[in-house]
């Protein structure tokens, strides 16, 4: 089905259409794709966008008056504007193209704190943070004699917000925040976190790696100061990501990065900046990927991000009612507000034992510490098998999932 023929209601089974990698088998059996939080699939409509820009439309942008690159940059600059209307951002100039989540986090990382993170700042983390929202923090304190401050969770996998106001003080410098949990899926009310550290004047970051595919985003109603997200979980490419930024911090920010397109003028006495986005540019862009990415943003802007975080809420609360049948299965992550993610340890069996299993029924999850080793430890678990859904996924595919988990339990004798 074509995304404009989408009512109200998203009927995933005629969306799936849409994906022809969907129509695969996998060890004789349908692929169920339950690994959506590490890579979403991509519609043929992304597909053939790539194929258009290939062998129409390529080549490098921004330096050259010739029919082509004209036409790539004018592509490019389109596919900032798709990111623009997805993320609500006051202005193109705030969407800064980079590899993905982590290299987005680290542009931060470098232009903000390099600059205004000194000995004795603190920065604010979570508990239930990507590895990607913690180690360049990390690495910043270790560098600048700053301090790791981290919000606590409780036994469901919610972030303690009084904890969390407790911890705001004078040295710090930026509190950094994930929207959506990739190991748990509770949806973090950053809203609140924000307005409560721009009280004090600091800044905040959010990985919104895990929201931006299942939530609307409205970053001037959320008030943040920085949103990082990834194309290839959101049915766009590998190796494109989006960093917003706030205009008036990314000015004062410097540049991560030193190479062609970022500058204005260059001397061997002095350079001169260029203007955002540009000035975070630096270097040849991965041009078709962000083309694609914008292709992606306007299949999904198409679906309606409420109607597909409505579709995807009811099968995850199936989901979780279903494998609540199953003995010796614990669920990990029982927020009250969550979204696409269901983490489940099964007693006797080994979580990757487990994705073992599965993937012989054709079912694919993920399992391992889903680079959030903190969050194992607070749970005292070495992993989780993790279903993550999208919305071109079926309560058909979740009696598949649970169908097979019993069989699990069966191959490994447990009644
Ligand atoms: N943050 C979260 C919450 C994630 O789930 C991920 C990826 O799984 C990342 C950051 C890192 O994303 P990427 O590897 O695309 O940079």
């Amino acid at each position: 089905m074509s995304a404009s023929e989408a009512g109200a209601r998203l009927d995933p089974a005629r969306v799936r259409a849409d994906f022809p990698i969907l129509d695969l088998q996998v060890n004789g059996k349908p692929l169920v794709y339950l690994d959506n939080a590490a890579s979403a699939q991509m519609p043929q409509r992304v597909i053939d966008r790539i194929v258009r820009y290939q062998t129409r439309e390529h080549s490098n942008i921004h330096r050259a008056v010739h029919y082509l690159s004209e036409t790539a940059t004018a592509e490019y600059e389109a596919a900032r504007r798709s990111i623009q209307r997805l993320l609500n951002a006051a202005s193109d100039r705030e969407i800064i193209f980079t590899s993905g989540t982590t290299d987005a986090i680290n542009l931060v990382m470098h232009g903000y704190g390099r600059k205004f993170v000194g000995e004795g700042d603190e920065i604010v983390v979570s508990a239930i943070e990507h590895h990607a929202n913690i180690v360049p923090w990390q690495m910043l304190c270790e560098e600048r004699g700053a301090r790791l401050r981290v919000i606590p969770v409780n036994d469901a996998g919610e972030l303690d917000f009084s904890a969390y106001r407790e911890l705001l003080g004078p040295r710090t410098k930026l509190v950094a925040i994930t929207h959506v949990s990739n190991a748990l899926g509770t949806v973090v009310p950053v809203a609140d976190y924000i307005a409560e550290a721009h009280r004090l004047g600091v800044p905040v970051l959010v990985d919104g790696a895990q929201a931006a595919p299942h939530l609307q985003v409205d970053v001037q109603a959320l008030g943040c100061d920085f949103y990082a997200f990834s194309g290839h979980k959101m049915c766009g490419p590998t190796g494109i990501g989006v960093l917003y930024g706030r205009a008036e911090w990314l000015e004062r920010m410097q540049p991560f990065k030193g190479g062609g397109d970022m500058i204005l003028s260059v001397t061997f006495e002095k350079t001169t900046y260029n203007g955002l986005p540009f000035k975070f540019e630096a270097g040849t862009p991965p041009i078709m990927p962000a083309i694609a990415l914008g292709e992606a943003v306007d299949y999904l802007l198409e679906l309606g991000l409420a109607n597909i975080a409505r579709c995807e809420h009811e099968l995850l609360a199936y989901a979780t009612e279903e494998v609540a049948r199953i003995p010796g299965l614990r669920v990990i992550g029982t927020a009250e507000r969550k979204a696409a993610v269901l983490s489940m340890v099964m007693e006797g069996i080994h979580p990757h034992d487990l994705g073992t299993l599965l993937n012989e029924d054709g079912v694919a999850v993920r399992a391992g510490h889903h680079c959030a080793q903190p969050v194992m430890a607070r749970y005292g678990i070495p992993a989780t098998a993790r279903a993550s859904f999208a919305f071109y996924n079926t309560p058909g595919e979740v009696d598949t999932l649970v169908a097979s988990l019993l069989r699990a339990r069966k191959v490994f004798g447990l009644s």
